[in-house]
């Protein structure tokens, strides 16, 4: 038997409207005590099933919705359908031939709160936020098995920071399958990444940014480029696929400068870009750039979350405010800023008026040309606008 997540009256409100997180204050009473991750039936102050979610017991939020309809309780074929769902809606962009690495599943936005999901070549990496994803943990690894093409392995990254608020450990292994190979050669049209999916960032590669380093890789041709945060080459590949006259990678990590490197090699170089590897503080680097009164034609600023929380934000914005305003004094004339922010505290809006604040003190004038968006295949669920994480500007300086 189910045990019943009853709700404080009048606190339904969130539930009824679809949105997956019940917060420790909404909830009256519970039945029995349901074990970390098992489902629970959640039901509004009068005793109506509003549907059915994972519980949480060491987080503040407690449940996260999996089901709307009383009609449909969690059960393992229900966790295989949603997977192989989420991956149907991706098999146009790994059938495209465009690309050999996409978000398979989007957490909240795809129905599986705290799974992340994504496929690198033949191996798919999950990541496990919640109580409720890691207690489903193999039935998502047999229908990735099942349902993605081509797929050899499951390997597990669920080394997250965040499942401390859930009680859980970090994890990371071999799921199903064979283990996957040291590197993982993908690409995005003509760029060629290697992926360390063990050790690389999120699950081993920055699948979120792809359309927008297509999109910046348009203003590139003869272009002098510096490519901030450039983690494994990414805006600066694009760039140099796209016929740039220089590239510049700077980041702090001296094994993700390691791999661009070997990246840079395999991408091709239609114009001969001559390109260049700084470790380097970035925040360090534009202020010596600035002092030797340097200057570029393109300049991208990709830096990591500086925001985790609402608490974080005044120094957050103080960081995307000093990097902006040093960048926009290096560029040249009619130059192009390509700037992300991938804090989902700071809401678009709120980036787009720090960099207006920064260009207002660097004295010059700007157009936003396009405003980037997290990927297609990280949708955001419409009932669910938390998922919205990573946004940008593309910006061309007027004077
Ligand atoms: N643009 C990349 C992703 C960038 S992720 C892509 O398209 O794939 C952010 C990167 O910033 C990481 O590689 C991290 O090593 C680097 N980083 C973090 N803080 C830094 C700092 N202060 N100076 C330079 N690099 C930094």
């Amino acid at each position: 038997m189910m045990e019943k997540v009853i709700l404080n009256r009048g606190r339904e409100y969130a539930t009824v409207h679809r949105h997956p997180w019940i917060f420790s204050g909404a909830i009256r009473e519970v039945t029995g005590s349901p074990a970390a991750g098992e489902s629970v039936a959640v039901c509004d102050a009068k005793g109506t099933c509003l549907g059915y979610g994972s519980w949480s017991p060491a987080s503040q939020i407690r449940v996260r919705m999996l089901s709307f309809s009383p009609d449909a309780a969690p059960d393992a074929a229900f966790i295989r359908r949603r997977v192989a769902e989420a991956v149907t809606r991706r098999k146009d962009i790994l059938a495209g031939g465009e690309t050999n690495a996409c978000r398979l599943v989007n957490a909240e936005s795809d129905g599986l709160p705290g799974v992340v999901a994504d496929v690198y070549g033949g191996t798919a990496v999950v990541q496990l936020a919640t109580a409720g994803a890691e207690f489903w943990k193999q039935e998502i690894a047999a229908a990735l098995m099942e349902s993605v093409p081509g797929c050899t392995g499951v390997w597990n990254r669920s080394d997250v920071d965040s499942r401390v608020r859930e009680g859980l450990s970090p994890q990371t292994g071999l799921l199903a399958g064979a283990e996957p190979p040291e590197l993982i050669e993908i690409h995005e049209g003509a760029i060629r990444y290697l992926v360390d999916v063990r050790k690389g960032h999120k699950t081993g590669f920055y699948l979120d940014q792809r359309e927008a380093r297509a999109l910046v890789g348009a203003y590139a041709k003869g272009a002098e480029v510096l490519n901030c945060f450039s983690y494994t080459g990414g805006f600066g590949l694009a760039a140099q696929a796209a016929g740039a006259r220089a590239v510049t990678h700077v980041d702090a990590s001296a094994d993700a400068l390691a791999l661009a490197r070997r990246n840079a090699a395999l991408t091709p170089n239609p114009a001969g870009t001559a390109v260049d590897f700084l470790v380097a503080d970035v925040f360090k680097q534009l202020r010596r750039y600035r002092d030797e009164r340097r200057s570029f034609d393109l300049i991208v600023l990709d830096p990591p979350k500086f925001a985790d929380t609402k608490a974080g934000l005044m120094r957050a914005t103080r960081g995307y405010k000093d990097i902006n305003l040093l960048a926009m004094k290096l560029l040249r004339p009619g130059g192009i800023l390509a700037t992300f922010s991938c804090s989902g505290a700071v809401t678009p809006e709120l980036f787009a008026k720090v960099c207006a604040e920064a260009a207002f003190d660097a004295r010059r004038d700007f157009q936003v040309v396009a405003r980037t968006r997290q990927a297609a295949d990280h949708p955001v669920a419409l009932a669910f606008p938390e998922g919205l994480y990573l946004k940008g500007l593309v910006l061309r300086a007027l004077d």
